[in-house]
């Protein structure tokens, strides 16, 4: 993850042959020095694929599109959202909830979420060449049937953790802005993320991070601990780390993880 939090949201996926940046939602020039700081040349991402117009996930997708003629995958609502970010000379795809598209060998499974924008997102990467599977859920208010559904049976899942309740109750929000948060068009809890991965974990899940952290009315440890305390009391022992706002993470290989499992190397249960 090239950050996460409510400055600014971005996921790079590196396949076999493709690169596919979800979401953009810092500036270009932060998107491209935090991709180098990963050693990836910006001109390689092969797209961008947008999860809704909220400015923490697509600041600067326009820019970026123009400069490296990166394609751009949207829903036509969200596009039209987003219009004030636009030229009209991106090269722009468009994309239906519910409907798969591939990028090279990447098939990405979009799906709706409950969250306060007009066509809010959230989707699975699989792998056509190694079969590895991806979720990716960072703003949803509520885990419905149909998004455990969606995202069941990954190897490694991105989930937002984006307060924890007593610090909403007790932080710096008036009460119309921590209603917000807490509805079921909102964010998160900690403890709604770790009841979603309690739902989520099957014996193939390797690993998460976790995401869209509030910097006022969370913090990481917490977030860590009430989460991995969840999985851990099913004796997972899996890979999880929390997704800063201010810089990348570290690049996780995914296949190695489940290499490692399969050689069992990596006691899940
Ligand atoms: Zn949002
Ligand atoms: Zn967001």
């Amino acid at each position: 993850m090239l950050g996460s939090g409510s400055g600014g949201n971005a996921t790079l996926v590196v396949g076999e042959r493709t690169r596919v940046l979800i979401d953009a939602g810092f500036s270009a020039r932060q998107v491209v020095r935090r991709l180098e700081l990963l050693g990836v040349e910006p001109n390689s991402v092969d797209a961008i694929v947008v999860t809704h117009e909220h400015r923490d996930h697509t600041q600067g997708i326009g820019v970026f599109s123009r400069r490296f003629g990166t394609p751009l995958y949207l829903t036509p609502a969200t596009r039209d959202a987003c219009a004030s970010l636009l030229k009209g000379d991106e090269p722009v795809r468009a994309y239906a909830p519910g409907t798969s598209f591939h990028v090279g060998e990447l098939r990405i499974d979009p799906f709706l979420t409950a969250h306060d924008a007009v066509d809010p997102v959230a989707i699975t990467v699989t792998s056509g060449s190694c079969g590895t599977r991806l979720g990716v859920a960072t703003d949803l208010g509520r885990p419905t049937a149909a998004i455990r559904h969606a995202l069941a049976a990954c190897d490694f899942l991105i989930l937002e953790s984006n307060y924890d309740e007593s610090l909403l109750r007790t932080g710096p929000y008036p009460p119309s802005v921590q209603a917000r948060i807490a509805s079921s068009h909102g964010h998160l809890s900690n403890h709604a993320a770790a009841s979603l991965a309690l739902d989520l974990l099957h014996p193939g899940l390797v690993g998460l991070f976790l995401a869209h952290l509030s910097e006022k009315c969370n913090c990481p440890k917490l977030a860590r601990r009430v989460v991995l305390g969840a999985l851990r009391s099913r004796g997972w022992k899996g890979y999880i780390e929390v997704a800063p706002q201010d810089g990348p993470t570290e690049m996780v290989d995914v296949p190695a993880l489940r290499t490692r499992r399969e050689n069992g190397q990596l006691s899940l249960f």
